[in-house]
């Protein structure tokens, strides 16, 4: 039997600043809740502006001691935390299915996930190098260092409420610079687990600090603080608009991880069971709220109906419940907006003449629950096509040829990921050059992992995380030019 939310370990309700363990001082709290049963978990401190303020102040001088440290040094806190998030994967997890709803399994993978960028950074941190260029000029040299940004926010989204932090923070923290982090207002005690594990493994007071509290609040200090140097953020397209915006102010260097439109591409030649397994992987993982989930899947016409078929039949039989029964496949929804988006994207699907495969409703279990769905016969101007569902439908179009279906997988804003399946390599090649996106899964569902670079182009962001990229985004160049520096000529007398 899994330990309540009090039994855990790692359960902490406040928010962590230069070193403590602290609430609001107004008192200010908002209640959190499991979405899987409405339950209401612990209330979580809700910061005043004066006190994000205030936590930005202790990261600045955190960090003069911090980016003095070698890398090798920052390398051994990091490790220490990474070991230390896996001796507690099952608690990270416990909290994950508590307040995002996943099931444990996909939790635990999620803490792995998570702890794989501590890790990598950790690696990262002692390999920061710079250059010497060959200068235009005799007797001269040009020298390139990388250094630390310096002090970092991050605002993170409740889908991925560890991995979204681990993301950032870590490279931020090996590159020498400090951060504060803003999780979402539904998943604040997985942060807190890990604010928890980062003391314990000694990395510095005021190195890396959580706050909670509104969130426009918490984002306009932020952006307009000077002392911040650069905003990390994940999450919907609107709103890293609004904050790229206001960055503008102060010049602010961003990274922005925004939202996708995923087009699923399975050509005639492809192995239809392995297309349909890929598709469900990333489709109903995390009741398909993730950025990169497939949104639209085109299928082309010579296996449509066979398509259809296995997809029908393995949707039907995916469990849907409680994350923490061990044999469940799809959670909640996070919230009754997110139910009420997806059923208004059905709605509008067959209205417009798409038919319903399978399931298409609330679940019987009530709450959050709703049904995998499948949908065939949809086309280009039904929403689920136009905007990012982010619930557990899959939609599938006909297509007759490789240009029509670039055509329409490229004929959206984002640009995020995509997924092809053929045994064409000629094909994969000429596709892969044609789609518009930052990553592209190739016959896999599965294309996150901390060693590639995770991001997108057109409106889908600005950046790259993860991968010997990662941490560039935390740091700046700063070129000597050095004359007399390559003066070779060797002295004759004695000095
Ligand atoms: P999602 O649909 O995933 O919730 P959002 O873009 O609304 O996407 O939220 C992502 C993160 O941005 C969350 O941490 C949320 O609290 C935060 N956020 C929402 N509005 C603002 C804002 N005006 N300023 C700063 N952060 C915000």
């Amino acid at each position: 039997m899994m330990k309540t939310i009090l039994e855990n370990p790692l359960l902490k309700n406040q928010c962590y600043i230069n070193g403590k363990w602290v609430g609001a001082k107004s008192g200010q709290v908002k209640l959190l809740r499991n979405p899987a049963n409405n339950e209401v978990l612990v209330d979580i401190p809700q910061l005043s502006r004066e006190e994000i303020k205030y936590a930005i102040n202790a990261a600045s001088h955190a960090m003069v001691g911090w980016r003095e440290l070698s890398g090798k040094q920052r390398s051994l806190y990091l490790r220490k935390w990474f070991d230390l998030v896996q001796a507690h994967r099952d608690d990270l997890a416990s909290l994950i299915v508590f307040e995002e709803g996943k099931p444990f399994v996909e939790a635990l993978a999620e803490v792995d996930y998570a702890a794989s960028f501590i890790e990598w950074f950790a690696e990262e941190a002692k390999r920061v190098k710079g250059d010497v260029m060959a200068p235009p000029q005799a007797g001269s040299r040009i020298i390139v260092l990388k250094e630390p940004i310096g002090v970092c926010a991050t605002i993170t989204p409740w889908n991925f409420p560890a991995a979204m932090i681990t993301r950032k923070i870590a490279p931020a923290l090996a590159a020498g610079c400090t951060a504060i982090a803003k999780p979402a207002q539904q998943t604040p005690l997985t942060a807190f687990g890990l604010a928890f594990l980062a003391e314990k493994a000694g990395i510095p007071a005021g190195v890396f600090n959580v706050v909670t509290g509104k969130a426009s609040d918490i984002g306009d200090e932020f952006t307009s603080n000077p002392i911040i140097k650069k905003i990390s953020f994940t999450g919907s397209t609107e709103i890293g608009r609004h904050l790229i915006q206001q960055s503008a102010q102060t010049i602010k260097k961003v990274s922005m991880e925004l939202g996708g439109n995923a087009p699923f591409i399975v050509f005639n030649d492809a192995d239809v069971e392995k297309a349909v397994e890929g598709l469900i992987a990333t489709k109903f993982r995390n009741t398909g709220q993730a950025c990169i989930s497939a949104n639209r899947v085109y299928v082309q016409e010579g296996i449509y109906d066979a398509f259809i078929q296995v997809l029908k039949d393995k949707v039907g039989k995916l469990k849907v419940g409680n994350g923490f029964d061990k044999t469940v496949q799809q959670g909640p929804l996070i919230d009754t907006s997110a139910l009420e988006k997806v059923e208004e994207h059905i709605a509008d699907a067959l209205k417009k003449g798409a038919n319903l495969v399978q399931g298409g409703k609330r679940h019987g279990l009530g709450g959050l629950f709703f049904e995998p769905t499948v949908l065939s016969g949809v086309t280009q101007n039904m929403l689920v096509c136009r905007e990012e569902t982010f619930g557990p439908i899959a939609p599938v179009i006909r297509f007759h040829s490789e240009a029509d279906v670039v055509k329409m997988a490229n004929d959206t804003e984002y640009g995020l990921a995509a997924y092809l399946f053929s045994k064409d390599a000629e094909r994969i090649w000429r596709v892969s050059a044609a789609i518009e996106s930052g990553m592209i899964g190739i016959n896999t569902g599965a294309i996150s992992n901390e060693v590639a670079p995770f991001g997108g182009i057109k409106e889908s962001g600005l950046g790259r995380e993860g991968s010997i990229y990662g941490m560039d985004e935390y740091l700046e160049l700063k070129y000597l030019a050095w004359h007399g520096a390559g003066e070779n000529k060797l002295k004759e007398g004695e000095n």
